[in-house]
């Protein structure tokens, strides 16, 4: 089973961007288990056709320690199993927390076990906060495999680097591996050959671009991934393309974060480049 975690900056499209390849690597015949690391618990929904799906601190709260499998997961588009992890009452507690509780109690439950027969655990995580509870996944080896969800706008990339520093951190200890940064356009000039020099410079690679289309949201607005809504679409096929590039792809590497100058002078050599 491959471990894969999805960082970047708040807003970029993490949970959209996992959740519509997810339902791409269902269609290859994947089997695939997502676990909403965000107290907005909005990771699944795409996925779940809008059911509401407990959280499983919520389930906790609720139901005390005598949970079963099936009252945190739910089976989900294309056979897929989709888990919210929650977080604490606003104000109280770390939110971070959540995301340990979620693992541990699915590893108690047996989530993971062969016989459950999944290829693959994603985990959607908040934000590009690399500490705390939020590090978890890459610190104590729950994800071994990270992707990165950036853009051609500043704080997008500044984030991605950020994250690469956690990375690297744990990388020596743990084993974790990042396998590339999803370019999620924001139309911002001369974006994919920036991305791809900032993934070249960091060491990695950008493994797919995904074109930015109003399809993504109206398949939202019908809660729904591209794939399920209008599976004939472009955006559909694309994110097919980056499910077959996740499923395909043999680079992990421990990244080599830039320095703060480095990275604003990659911004200005390429947002100064004229369109050809
Ligand atoms: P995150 O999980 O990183 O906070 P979301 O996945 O919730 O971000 O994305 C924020 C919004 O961006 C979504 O509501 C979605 O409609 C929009 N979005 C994401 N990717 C695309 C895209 N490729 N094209 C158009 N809209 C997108
Ligand atoms: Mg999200």
């Amino acid at each position: 089973m491959r471990k894969v975690a999805i960082y970047g900056k708040g807003g970029i499209g993490k949970s959209t961007t996992t959740q519509n390849t997810v339902a791409g690597l269902a269609e290859m015949g994947r089997k695939v288990m997502v676990v909403g690391c965000d107290p907005k618990a909005d990771s699944t929904r795409l996925l779940l056709g809008g059911l509401a799906q407990k959280s499983v601190l919520d389930t906790l709260r609720e139901e005390g320690e005598d949970v079963e499998l099936d009252d945190i997961r739910k089976q989900s588009f294309g056979g897929s199993w989709s888990v919210e992890s929650g977080g604490p009452e606003p104000g109280v507690g770390c939110a971070g927390r959540g995301i340990i509780t979620s693992i541990n109690m699915l590893e108690a439950l047996g989530a993971y076990e062969e016989s459950e027969g999944l290829d693959y655990a994603f985990y959607d995580v908040l934000g590009d906060v690399v500490c705390g509870g939020f590090a978890m996944p890459i610190r104590d080896g729950k994800a071994e495999e990270i992707y990165i969800v950036c853009s051609g706008e500043m704080m997008a990339m500044y984030a991605a680097n950020n994250i690469c520093k956690g990375i690297m951190k744990y990388a020596q200890s743990g084993g974790v591996r990042l396998g590339g940064l999803i370019c999620n356009s924001r139309n911002v000039d001369n974006e994919k050959e920036m991305i791809e020099e900032l993934a070249r410079r960091l060491g990695t690679q950008m493994i797919y671009f995904v074109p930015r289309d109003n399809d993504v949201q109206r398949a939202e607005i019908n809660r729904k991934t591209v794939i399920e809504w209008n599976g004939e679409c472009n955006q559909a096929d694309e994110y097919r393309g980056l499910a077959k590039a996740i499923d395909e792809n043999e680079s992990f590497v421990i990244p080599t974060p830039l320095e703060i100058e480095e990275l604003e002078s990659l911004l200005l050599e390429f947002g100064l480049l004229e369109d050809a």
